[in-house]
């Protein structure tokens, strides 16, 4: 009989938060949610997957019989052969310790938890068994490894000895130790949340009895030693103790454990945000993102301010100028500098865990400021990189997670992850979409007639039972690829003319203010279009209701070219809440004519939609994505991100292209660069950018001035430039009637739609017989006089591979053309950030890498005409081995690859009886009366493929 306990059905609560989420079951994703794909992926391996197997890793270490279960794997695998229960004082040295899996027990803890989230949004009795289950074998564990009295406290509980406690307090490095702290918190959090989510009595006092062995440890400890502990790179790591230590506090009632909470504070991080210094460049995002939830957990339970201030300064150090995206942050796991995203890039971005910490405390900064920024990046991160993480298959074994999503071009997300610490959070990930949709404010519960308050933060179709309301409320969306959502009031007891307010969260991507009406179904039913006040992100409907009115928002979206805070021309593509990615088999950035495409309401025209006009452009977007999938810009094919597929995506794109133009009327006239790269597109689209067709057309008039000036331009180019702009579809009206251009002296006196400025281009508006209004370039004379530079271009006397790497290293030629005809072009060339060096002819670039190639030309005048082009190079072929493992008859074979330019793509193999497949994992053979010939070759994303290597393995007979 197992002991049982009201469930709180949420857990990790702030208490002094304005706003709370509802209980898990009181929320249900629709079937036709796109986040229901991953619930019910996932919920199949809560369901399927042996709690045995969860178990086997502490069994072993307890001596415990494992009942023949198999441990899940990878990081949560076994220990050494030949470990013993080590303790406090035993140090087993790192050939009996395998660092490999020194972390396990921390997925078995994600396990626990994701089958507690489970339930609680399920009800499902099953699962709740699955729960109880789990923990009667940690509390199995827990009793046999006290009995052997080696352990410093009975409260232990782990799936290896306590050694890597005690040599962290002698700050041992990663590589001996592995996050002790971080296994102990998964493990505790998994206990917590069976009690608050499904009622075991049990799983807190197993909990209980662990808080107590860790204030037992850390409570002997002084100060300093704590906080160099806390520093160390991931030994250190200790995932979330503080944020469980607070909730069991509480749980248990037991202020020690709130003092030991704040044994793990940071001082130096807290300090940090608190002065909001910026020191996070080269920290391990992970390692410290958990801290922050704990530190929200210690501001609600002492009321010290200094705890929330920090994680408000250090989450502005994070979102968004360390942000992706997708909401992803880092790379190979650490913080980049502040403020840099494109120059961040590489090729192991955006660890997931990081994002599934992010949005823990984006909602919990909500639930604490009502600031509508949070919910904009939870709606990011939930949709772009959770929902992405989680690869589209069934699995009965593998959480199917992704542990880097990656946004390199080219790049594939890194699927699978058994036993991963992403693994671990991803389990946990799907099986609570439901739980930030809804929020109500905290004093809706005490008084229920007045102020009963709906916060809807997210909009995907879902049911809310709202019974302090006697109401249901039903949501209906069109989101992710529309903007249409509709709520509907029901409820058999809901009481008519009830008051009620509503707050619908406006989306930052929402062209304009969404529009609100209200709709009865009842007989005789009526549609009324009502306004709402916005307060503070949030549209206000405040109206007494009648059980089947519908409220219907509709928000416009559009498709978007969203550039990169640091490198403005990188851009991601983004539709609404969803990133767009471009299917390509280029492995470099994609060049796109972007700016070409660009709308003032900073929406991107689609192929093949030239005739479509404003919001009707959005919905034939709409419609491609829901009809293909897809929608194209510029001839390549852009998909959402949160699809799960696991092909090759570019998440960023290069606006660029060869010539100028704008919506609907091109030029001819080609892009030319200055010093630093920037062209006259980039100019006139440069944050702030025009809103109106009078904004946009004084800002043609006086960038093209200045690059006419500069020499970007000739005389007869600006004109094409001019007559172009003027006619430009750029307010999704269609294309305007021919602008026309009158040379003027400079000084000369006009009346004009903008300032006069010497030497710069002004336009007014005039109507013609017809009374068609038409657009009058009014050119000082003095600028047709100005120069015009040399036009040079970078040539390579081959074409990349369709990886878009060169293969073989290419030449590079450089032609320069005298287009002002005053001679003597002096033509120089420059590699990366190095000297400017005479051309005098073609020349080899110095080998392997991604080289940027810049040329000048510069005439007799003195005017100077540049190009730039990055070339990446790689020649050379991965090199792959295979590490043979012996199982008694048969033979465990490790592939692995390294390449040190573009990277490895892909390792294949075959052997007797298989074809040549692509290496996912270990895999394993049984030796047999002949030998056996195993062929493996390795392939960069260059498309080097090298030659294939044979491991021959020995004849059964032959071995001894
Ligand atoms: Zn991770």
């Amino acid at each position: 009989m197992t002991a049982r306990e009201t469930t709180m059905s949420a857990s990790g609560i702030l208490s002094s938060a304005q706003l709370r989420p509802f209980p898990l079951d009181r929320v249900q994703i629709g079937d036709d949610s796109v986040f229901a794909r991953a619930k019910n992926q996932m919920l199949h391996l809560a369901r399927v997957y042996p709690v045995d197997r969860l178990l086997a890793v502490f069994r072993a270490n307890a001596g415990l019989d494992t009942r023949g279960a198999l441990a899940p794997g990878n990081w949560e695998d076994f220990g050494h052969p030949r470990e013993q229960a080590w303790g406090e004082h035993d140090y087993p040295g790192r050939e009996n310790a395998q660092t490999a899996n020194l972390l396990r027990g921390h997925y078995a803890g994600h396990f626990l938890s994701m089958l507690s989230l489970a339930y609680a949004g399920e009800r499902d009795e099953a699962l709740r068994a699955k729960v109880d289950e789990f923990v009667a074998g940690l509390g199995e564990v827990q009793r046999a490894l006290a009995a052997t009295g080696r352990y410093s406290h009975p409260g232990f509980l782990a799936a290896y000895g306590e050694w890597q406690f005690s040599r962290l307090e002698h700050f041992a490095p990663y590589g001996e130790i592995w996050a002790p702290y971080y296994t102990t918190h998964k493990i505790m959090a998994g206990l917590l949340d069976a009690y608050e989510l499904a009622g075991s009595v049990e799983a807190r006092d197993i909990a209980v009895s662990m808080g107590h062995w860790v204030a037992h440890r850390l409570t002997r400890l002084d100060h300093e030693r704590n906080q160099r502990m806390w520093s160390l790179y991931i030994a250190g790591e200790y995932g979330g103790m503080n944020e469980t230590m607070a909730r069991l506090s509480v749980v248990a009632d037991e202020p020690l454990f709130l003092e030991v909470a704040r044994l793990f504070d940071q001082d130096d991080l807290i300090a940090a945000g608190v002065d909001r210094r910026d020191v996070l460049t080269d920290m391990h995002a992970n390692q410290h993102l958990p801290q922050l939830i704990g530190y929200l957990h210690e501001y609600d339970l002492t009321g010290e301010r200094r705890y929330l201030d920090a994680v408000l300064g250090l989450w502005d150090q994070i979102v968004p100028g360390r942000t992706f995206a997708h909401g992803g942050t880092g790379e190979s796991e650490l913080w980049g500098p502040p403020g840099t995203v494109a120059g961040d890039i590489g090729h192991r971005n955006a660890e997931t865990c990081a994002t599934y910490n992010l949005l823990k405390i984006a909602r919990h900064l909500f639930a604490l400021t009502r600031d509508a920024r949070f919910m904009a990046y939870y709606e990011r991160g939930v949709l772009n990189h959770i929902l992405a993480s989680r690869r589209d298959v069934d699995s009965d074994t593998s959480p199917e997670v992704a542990y880097m999503f990656p946004v390199n071009p080219g790049t594939v997300a890194e699927y699978d992850n058994i036993g991963t610490c992403c693994g671990g959070t991803g389990l946990e990930n799907h099986v609570k979409y439901q739980d930030t949709i809804f929020f109500t404010s905290v004093h809706a519960d005490a008084d229920a007639d007045a102020d009963a308050e709906l916060w809807v933060n997210l909009f995907t179709p879902a049911t809310l039972d709202w019974r302090e309301q006697r109401a249901t409320v039903r949501m209906q969306s069109t989101q992710p690829l529309g903007g249409l959502t509709e709520l509907r009031v029901d409820g058999d007891d809901f009481i008519d003319g009830a008051t009620l307010t509503l707050r619908i969260r406006v989306p930052d991507w929402a062209v304009e203010t969404p529009t609100l009406s209200v709709r009865s179904e009842t007989a005789g039913g009526t549609t009324e279009t009502i306004t709402a006040p916005v307060d503070d992100g949030y549209l206000v409907v405040r109206r007494p209701w009648s059980a089947g009115e519908v409220l219907r928002i509709e928000s416009r979206a559009a498709l978007r070219a969203v550039p990169t805070p640091d490198d403005p021309a990188l851009q991601s593509i983004e539709f609404g809440p969803s990133v767009l990615v471009a299917r390509s088999d280029a492995t470099t950035t994609l060049d796109l004519a972007l700016a070409q495409r660009r709308r003032l309401d900073g929406s991107v025209r689609a192929d093949g939609s030239s005739s479509i006009r404003g919001a009707d452009a959005a919905e034939a977007v709409e419609a491609a994505l829901r009809s293909e999938g897809a929608v194209h810009i510029a001839g390549v094919r852009f998909e959402p991100v949160w699809t799960g597929s696991d092909e090759r995506y570019h998440m960023y794109v290069r606006a660029s292209g060869a010539e100028i133009g704008f919506v609907g009327a091109e030029t001819g006239v080609p892009v030319r660069v200055r010093h630093d790269g920037t062209s006259l597109l980039d100019d006139i689209w440069r944050e702030p950018a025009p809103v109106t067709r009078a904004d946009f057309l004084d800002r043609v008039g006086q960038t093209a001035s200045a690059a006419r000036r500069d020499g970007l331009l000739s005389h007869g180019e600006l004109v094409e430039v001019l007559r172009a702009a003027a006619t430009a579809d750029v307010d999704g009206l269609g294309r305007h009637p021919g602008g026309t251009v009158i040379e003027t002296d400079a000084d000369a006196e006009v009346e004009t739609g903008s300032a006069t400025a010497t030497q710069a281009v002004t336009w007014r508006e005039s109507a013609d017989a017809e009374g068609i209004r038409l657009v009058e370039w009014l050119v000082p004379r003095a600028l047709a006089d100005a120069p015009i530079a040399p036009s040079v271009a970078i040539t390579t006397g081959m074409l990349p591979a369709p990886s878009g790497w060169f293969t073989e290293v290419p030449t590079i030629a450089v032609t320069a053309d005298d287009l002002s005809g005053v001679g003597g072009l002096n033509v120089e060339v420059s590699l990366g950030d190095g000297e400017w060096m005479p051309y005098t002819a073609p020349f080899p670039l110095p080998g392997d890498g991604e080289h940027r190639v810049r040329a000048r030309a510069t005439d007799t005048s003195g005017a100077v005409g540049h190009a730039a082009r990055d070339i990446a190079v790689d020649t050379g072929a991965p090199v792959s081995k295979a590490t043979v493992r012996r199982l008694g008859s048969s033979v465990e074979i490790t592939l692995t690859a390294t390449d040190e330019v573009s990277g490895v793509e892909r390792i294949q193999w075959e052997g007797p009886g298989t074809f040549w497949a692509t290496f996912q994992e270990a895999f394993v053979r049984a030796l047999s009366d002949d030998e056996q010939v195993i062929e493996f070759a390795a392939t960069d994303r260059a498309g080097n493929e090298e030659p294939r290597q044979r491991l021959i393995l020995p004849a059964r007979g032959d071995v001894s």
